[in-house]
């Protein structure tokens, strides 16, 4: 985003003048020899000139080359005029899971969507970069992050408006006021004829809904003012999970940067139909625009990149190596069953609150999971993790409906909240389920979030270890053996709490 919106009379003036600079530092500077012949550009170029779509081409085309290990290249979709979408999806590969077998939490990156803002673009590169290089050279932090962490960063969204320097796409459509959110509802610019009217944002939200419905973080990647932005651009209104963002403001300024971060709206100006109010209200991401400056239209920069966007850079490490946090994440305390019920505490070791969690008991020898009210429904074949199942619980409203199986149970609204970083206890009724006769295991479920949107959480597996049974008079007794142990889970609770920003 910006304050500027169209072509001003100074732009062709400034990229002669940066031209002229950077041709006299380049006939200054000695040319560093290739460290590679598969690199693309030389780095004395990558510097200080900001990619066009060929130079990008190249720069990415020579990681997925040389580096195979962590770098998988795709083309997921083109630009109106048939360039590449390139995105790089970063991790290592050799681990399909985290070591503690969990599944690897997901950061989604975009930039360039407006084709004149070139540090923002040259952000989303400079991170591939940085955990590119950094695995090559063996640094520790980088191989953390990607032996847990898969990061899906599409540099160049706008290769058409880059490679003219201009805020919009060939159409003249501005690409982020045409995402499906409150499409043209603000006092705005050039939304297109319709919301994904456009090929680059019909790509990039396909990508988001096929390949990252569970990202845990989306940053898009712009210049205009020096700022982080999180929800909404549609409201003054602080977003249901403000808790999570002013976190993030309160730990980013203690720690790392004083980078103004504010609610869009209030910290620019009302906006509709961005990839930002798309990934939160729609995606249920956590979301920011990064405005990494306020330059615009210029097309190199005296000062390295690297050095320019050292601070910015910092902040995205910290974001990236924290993603562990920036979702609900409930433990169980302690869990008593007593004729029926189950006695629940719970903590939240994540930066969100949680809503309509509650707890089902899995038996191992049956098709059936019972729910709050003990209602027992049959096995679903594949437990849906991007299943948005949020009627059941307000309103009462049937399986069916939801979409969810053939089965027309009544689910009973009886889910409950954990604040971020909280504790709470409570009594849930399983009614009828065989717990102290059969074999089975509890699991939570709970929403990731409390933007309607969110995920939910579907199979966190209870810790054995923390579940008693009380029956009539008797005392405690052990719990019957579960299927499945997890008690990695608490273990990496207690590795990811240890994983703070240095
Ligand atoms: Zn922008």
């Amino acid at each position: 985003m910006t304050t500027i919106v169209r072509d001003g009379p100074l732009s062709g003036a400034m990229r002669r003048w940066v031209a002229i600079i950077l041709a006299s530092l380049m006939l200054t500077v000695p040319v560093a020899p290739a460290a590679s012949a598969q690199i693309g550009q030389p780095d004395i170029i990558q510097e200080h000139w900001y990619h066009s779509y060929a130079t990008l081409t190249l720069d990415v085309n020579a990681w997925a080359d040389d580096y195979p290990e962590i770098v998988n290249l795709l083309v997921v979709g083109q630009t109106e005029l048939g360039r590449n979408l390139w995105m790089l999806q970063i991790s290592d590969w050799s681990l399909e899971n985290k070591p503690d077998g969990w599944p690897k939490e997901v950061v989604y990156i975009d930039g360039g969507h407006h084709g004149n803002e070139h540090l923002g673009t040259e952000l989303a590169f400079l991170v591939a970069e940085y955990y590119i290089e950094g695995w090559a050279n063996g640094e520790q932090e980088v191989l953390d992050v990607l032996a847990t962490t898969e990061l899906h960063i599409l540099i160049m969204l706008n290769a058409d408006g880059n490679d003219q320097d201009t805020r919009w796409n060939i159409n003249q459509v501005d690409l982020n006021r045409n995402y499906d959110h409150y499409w043209n509802t603000c006092p705005t610019t050039q939304p297109g004829s319709s919301a994904f009217s456009e090929s680059e944002t019909l790509a990039n939200s396909i990508y988001m809904n096929e390949v990252v419905p569970h990202a845990d973080l989306y940053i898009t990647m712009h210049t205009g003012v020096w700022i982080m932005l999180y929800p909404w651009g549609k409201w003054p209104e602080q977003p249901s999970d403000w808790e999570l963002f002013h976190f993030i403001r309160d730990d980013v300024h203690a720690n790392i940067s004083d980078i103004p971060i504010r609610n869009a709206n209030q910290g620019l100006y009302p906006n509709c139909g961005t990839s930002r109010d798309y990934g939160y209200g729609v995606m249920g991401y956590p979301t920011f625009t990064f405005e990494t400056d306020d330059e615009q239209w210029l097309l190199g920069t005296v000062e390295a990149l690297s050095e320019r966007l050292g601070e910015e850079l910092d902040v995205m490490r910290y974001l990236i190596q924290n993603v562990w946090y920036w979702r609900a994440r409930l433990v169980v305390d302690s869990l008593e069953v007593e004729d029926g019920k189950v006695h629940l505490s719970v903590s939240n070791l994540g930066h969100a609150s949680t809503s309509n969690a509650t707890l089902v008991w899995r038996a191992s020898d049956s098709d059936y999971t019972w729910w709050p009210g003990g209602v027992p429904i049959e096995e679903l074949d594949e437990w849906p993790v991007d299943s948005r199942w949020s009627d059941c619980w307000s309103d009462g409203g049937d399986v069916e409906e939801a979409g969810m199986v053939e089965y027309n149970y009544s689910i009973p609204g009886c889910g409950f909240g954990v604040n971020a970083t909280n504790s709470t206890v409570t009594t849930i009724d399983l009614g009828d389920a065989p717990i102290s006769s059969s074999e089975g295991q509890f699991y939570l479920f709970y929403q990731k979030r409390v933007i309607d949107s969110s995920q939910f959480v579907w199979s966190e597996a209870v810790n054995e270890s923390v579940v008693e049974m009380r029956t009539g008079g008797s005392g405690l007794l052990p719990a019957p053996s579960m299927l499945l142990v997890f008690v990695a889970f608490a273990l990496a609770a207690i590795n990811s709490r240890n994983r703070k920003f240095e």
